[in-house]
């Protein structure tokens, strides 16, 4: 029998799990039943993905930046890869911009469901403040001091500090580089066959996943509010996806534009990334994914790969900064303010900064949104207009956002020689 390509396989867990998810909608104890049986194993099946994560970035990262033959490609990759990634974000927030005041889709929302949203989701609204206040209360230098780990086993622990595990790979990687090769040979073999290992135990996890994605959507379905709420937010989600969209085929115009790569076979690459990041929300549960798929079906070499990705998952957020600026004018418009071009041009610095502080996890998006807000001096409280439908918008914020870095591994592997012509496997 033929095997069913793995976009298809998860795509039709994701379908079956909603039509069970509405189904146990429809009576008493079925959103229990969901809450209690099923949605344990989508639990599980992310939790798998985020266990790997750690090992696989300090497995690659090392291993990557051991097999480079000198530093200054390194410094010549970095540069590149973070001047990309910062682009891309801004291209992404004017996009956000210009969709939001085109469509003003603040304006169709009626003074009754604005005083509703607010008084319904005042409590969640100031969860996030209260989290975002920590943020806002660091210095201005704290992200740098935040990257250097002072203890690795205790920076390993948390799956937050993976900018601080990415800088001890890339330094321990450096190290590599600078000492004799008979020396160095040991280490790197050992974190050779590691990789190897992790890259395994991807394959394995894949095995489940249009089971866990099932398992996702169906509990996801069963706990969102109704969908009246939904529908009056309507405008506000329909500008977002526009713009998202959008941004979508600017990535594809850049892979095709930059690396001559047919933005089909892109898609048919990195699709069942795509699929978990909009089950999870998230771009590091995702990660061991896109970096599978990116090396494997889009022929990006693991040296670039290894760097360029974990990078990206917690600093490129293109569909995240696109997001801040739109729900940050969509509220500015539902309060009745006029939001002058200087504070516009304000936000497209502001969402670009907080997409990059922004965490790779569910609702990470919504917590930084607080400081753009308080930037442009529009009220906070209104981040309970858009709380109730943050989660659809969360799922596909989260697809731009791995897209993003997948198409800027591609553009990066391109610039320093490092894209195979034909990649591992044929696209399945
Ligand atoms: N969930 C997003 C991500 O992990 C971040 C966000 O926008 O909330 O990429």
């Amino acid at each position: 029998m033929k095997k069913i390509p793995l976009h298809w396989s998860i795509l039709l867990g994701m379908t079956l799990g909603v039509l069970v998810g509405v189904i146990f909608t429809t009576f008493e104890s079925g959103p229990q039943m969901i809450s209690h049986w099923v949605k344990p194993f989508g639990t599980i099946f992310i939790n798998a993905l985020k266990l790997i994560a750690m090992p696989l970035i300090l497995g690659s990262l090392i291993k990557g930046v051991s097999d480079l033959k000198d530093i200054s490609r390194l410094s010549r990759m970095g540069g590149r890869t973070i001047g990309i990634y910062i682009m891309t974000t801004v291209v992404a927030v004017i996009i956000g911009l210009i969709m939001v005041n085109t469509i003003k889709p603040g304006k169709s929302i009626s003074e009754e469901t604005r005083q509703e949203l607010v008084i319904a989701y005042q409590s969640d609204a100031e969860e996030k403040q209260a989290v975002a206040q920590k943020q806002k209360d660091a210095g201005p230098l704290q992200a740098l001091v935040d990257l250097v780990p002072d203890n690795i086993f205790k920076a390993t622990t948390e799956n937050g500090n993976m900018l601080q595990v990415i800088f001890f790979a890339l330094f321990f990687g450096i190290g590599l580089i600078l000492i004799p090769a008979e020396k160095s040979k040991p280490v790197k073999d050992f974190f050779d066959a590691f990789n190897e290992v992790i890259l395994k135990l991807i394959d394995l996890i894949m095995l489940v996943a249009p089971y866990g994605v099932f398992a996702l959507l169906a509990a996801l379905v069963v706990e969102s509010p109704s969908l009246e709420l939904f529908s009056a937010l309507g405008m506000y989600a329909l500008t977002l996806v526009i713009g998202l969209f959008l941004m979508g085929l600017f990535y594809l115009l850049m892979v095709r534009i930059f690396v001559k790569f047919n933005p089909k076979k892109f898609i048919e690459g990195i699709a069942p990334a795509q699929l978990l990041a909009f089950s999870s929300s998230s771009s590091a549960a995702t990660l061991p994914v896109t970096m599978d798929r990116v090396e494997e079906y889009l022929g990006v070499d693991e040296e670039v790969a290894s760097f360029v990705l974990p990078i990206g998952a917690t600093i490129n957020m293109d569909g995240t900064s696109l997001y801040q600026a739109v729900a940050a004018v969509f509220i500015a418009q539902a309060f009745g303010m006029d939001l002058s071009v200087g504070t516009q041009l304000g936000i497209i610095m502001t969402a670009t900064l907080a997409s990059i502080g922004a965490a790779a996890v569910p609702g990470a998006g919504m917590v930084m949104l607080v400081i753009v807000l308080g930037q442009a001096g529009i009220p906070e409280a209104g981040l309970a207009l858009i709380f109730a439908i943050d989660r659809p918008l969360d799922m596909c914020r989260t697809v731009v956002n791995i897209t993003g870095d997948a198409s800027v591994s591609m553009l990066v592997a391109k610039s320093v020689d490092k894209l195979s012509e034909y990649p591992k496997k044929k696209w399945s």
